[in-house]
C-alpha cells in the first residue's frame, strides 16, 4: 500500500516537472488552431533556445502564408490593369471601325451629290440640244452628254461598290461592338472577383496575424527582431532547415562543427551564405 502511494507521488512529481515540456510540445504541434494553453505563451523567457527555434519554425509557416497572400494581393491590380488595357485597345478598334463606316457613308453621300448634279447637267444639255442651230455645236454637245453619261455610269458603279463595302463594314462593326459589350461584362465580373479576393486576402492576413500573436509573445525579443529582420530581407523565408548537410534554402554546405552547434541549440546559428536561421528538421 505504502509502496503504491509512493509510486503515485513519484509519478505526480514527474508529471509536474514535465508539464512545461508537454505544454511546449503541444505548442509546437499547434497546427493551425491555437492550443488551449495559448495564454501561457505570454510568459517570456521560460522556453529554452531549442524550443524557441521550434516556435520560430511555426511562426515562419504563418509568415510564409502572409507573404504569399501579400504577393497575390499585389498581383491583383496589375492583372486587372492588363485586362482593362486589353479592353481599351478593343474599344479603340471598335471606335475606329465605327469612324470608318461614317467616313464611307460620307463618301457615298458626296458621290450621290455629284451624281445628281451630273444628271441635272445632262438633262439641261439634252434640252439645249433642241435649240442648237449648227451641226458642229450639236455634235460637240452630244459628245459632252456622252462623256457625262459615262461619268455617271462609272460613279454609279462606284456608289454600288461603296454601299456593299459599307454594308460589310457595318456587319463587322456590329459584331465587334457585340463582342465588346460581352468583354465589358466580363471585365466587370473580373473586377468584382478581384475586389472580393482582395477582401478575402485581407481577412486571411488578419487571421494569420492573430494566430502569430502567441508565437511572437513566446520568443525573446532579441531572437524575434533577428528573425524579423531576416524575414524582410529574404522576402518571407527567414528559417532554413538543414538538408543533407547543407542549408536547405541556399544549398550552402555546412561544416560538421556548424551542424553540431545547430544540434546543441545553445545559440542561434545563421547560414554564412544566405544568413537565414538554421535548424534541424524534427
Ligand atoms: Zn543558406
Amino acid at each position: 500500500m505504502v509502496r503504491a502511494l509512493r509510486s503515485h507521488r513519484r509519478s505526480q512529481r514527474f508529471e509536474s516537472s514535465n508539464a512545461h515540456q508537454i505544454f511546449f510540445e503541444n505548442l509546437v504541434k499547434f497546427d493551425p488552431d491555437p492550443p488551449e494553453a495559448e495564454k501561457d505563451l505570454n510568459k517570456k523567457g521560460k522556453l529554452d533556445l531549442k524550443q524557441q527555434i521550434n516556435i520560430l519554425v511555426k511562426l515562419q509557416a504563418l509568415d510564409s502564408q502572409i507573404y504569399e497572400l501579400n504577393a497575390e494581393r499585389k498581383k491583383i491590380p496589375e492583372e486587372l490593369n492588363l485586362l482593362k488595357q486589353k479592353y481599351k485597345e478593343k474599344e479603340e478598334g471598335v471606335k475606329q471601325t465605327e469612324q470608318e463606316v461614317k467616313n464611307k457613308q460620307l463618301e457615298i453621300k458626296k458621290m450621290e451629290g455629284d451624281l445628281k448634279s451630273k444628271e441635272e447637267v445632262i438633262k439641261k444639255h439634252q434640252r439645249q440640244l433642241y435649240q442648237i442651230k449648227t451641226n458642229k455645236e450639236y455634235t460637240s454637245l452630244e459628245a459632252e452628254i456622252k462623256n457625262l453619261k459615262a461619268d455617271v455610269s462609272s460613279l454609279e458603279d462606284k456608289v454600288i461598290g461603296c454601299l456593299d463595302e459599307v454594308e460589310q463594314m457595318s456587319k463587322t462593326f456590329l459584331q465587334h461592338k457585340e463582342n465588346l459589350n460581352k468583354e465589358e461584362q466580363k471585365l466587370k465580373q473580373e473586377e468584382e472577383l478581384a475586389n472580393r479576393r482582395c477582401q478575402e486576402i485581407e481577412q486571411q492576413i488578419k487571421d494569420l496575424n492573430k494566430k502569430k500573436e502567441p508565437f511572437v509573445s513566446a520568443i525573446e525579443s532579441l531572437f524575434l527582431s533577428q528573425y524579423e529582420r531576416i524575414l524582410v530581407k529574404k522576402e518571407g523565408e527567414a528559417m532554413s532547415a538543414v538538408k543533407n548537410g547543407a542549408c536547405g534554402e541556399c544549398r550552402f554546405m555546412l561544416t560538421p562543427q556548424v551542424i553540431e552547434e545547430i544540434k546543441m541549440g545553445k545559440e542561434l546559428i545563421f547560414c554564412s551564405s544566405c544568413s537565414r536561421i538554421l535548424y534541424m528538421k524534427q
